[in-house]
């Protein structure tokens, strides 16, 4: 099964394929792997000894970033997460982005936020929408209409405590809507980024 895959230069990493969520673009609904990787549906979630025997064994070759991402919300699985980070940190020179819905205080309600302090140099948070009503509309978060004020907090959190973090859009909403979510994010002192939807398997960053 794929743990590691490469894509457009990078070390994608895909521990989970659990998620709260369901988005109108999300590429599971269409495909199964990205570009001409392996299938991303896991046969079950990697215990630590095979994401470590599978990192050791990738070819890493010219590789600079490693980003959590894969057929899941990587923060499901958020302990996992840290010990990966953990451990491909202290196996290599890569830096760990983490592309997530932003939802890991739903998801586990006592998890400490700093924990990512040290272990994760950036995020890319799924903005998705303006406001809570698209948000329910577009995500469709398993957690209701809150699920949008707890996801801009983690964002601000992240942003506030150093961490590089980037929001983003998919290009489902209007250029109005599109134009809201650039005005939130210019408050919030954070970058949006709009990227291009695609109903197959070329894009899933
Ligand atoms: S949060 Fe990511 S994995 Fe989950 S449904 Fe949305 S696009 Fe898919």
């Amino acid at each position: 099964m794929t743990i590691f895959y490469r894509f457009e230069g990078k070390m994608y990493i895909n521990i989970t394929n659990g998620c709260p969520c369901d988005c109108v673009f999300c590429l599971r609904n269409n495909a199964d792997s990205i570009k001409d990787n392996d299938s991303l549906w896991l046969e079950h979630e990697p215990s630590f000894e095979e994401i470590c025997k599978a990192f050791d064994e990738f070819d890493k070759t010219g590789i600079s970033e490693a980003v959590f991402c894969g057929y899941g919300e990587p923060t499901v699985r958020a302990d996992m997460l840290l010990r990966t980070a953990e451990y491909i940190k202290a196996n290599s020179a890569m830096t760990v982005r983490v592309n997530t819905n932003g939802l890991v205080k739903l998801i586990h309600k006592d998890f400490d936020l700093t924990r990512f302090k040290g272990l994760v140099d950036s995020f890319s948070v799924s903005l998705n929408a303006p406001n809570a009503k698209r948000y329910n509309e577009i995500t469709r978060p398993s957690f209701g209409e809150k699920a949008f004020d707890v996801m801009l907090e983690f964002a601000e959190k992240m942003h506030e405590m150093g961490i590089k973090t980037v929001m983003t859009v998919v290009s489902v909403i209007s250029d109005e809507e599109t134009a809201e979510c650039r005005a939130l994010c210019d408050k919030l002192g954070i970058p949006l980024r709009v990227r291009a939807y695609v109903s197959d398997n070329e894009s899933y960053t």
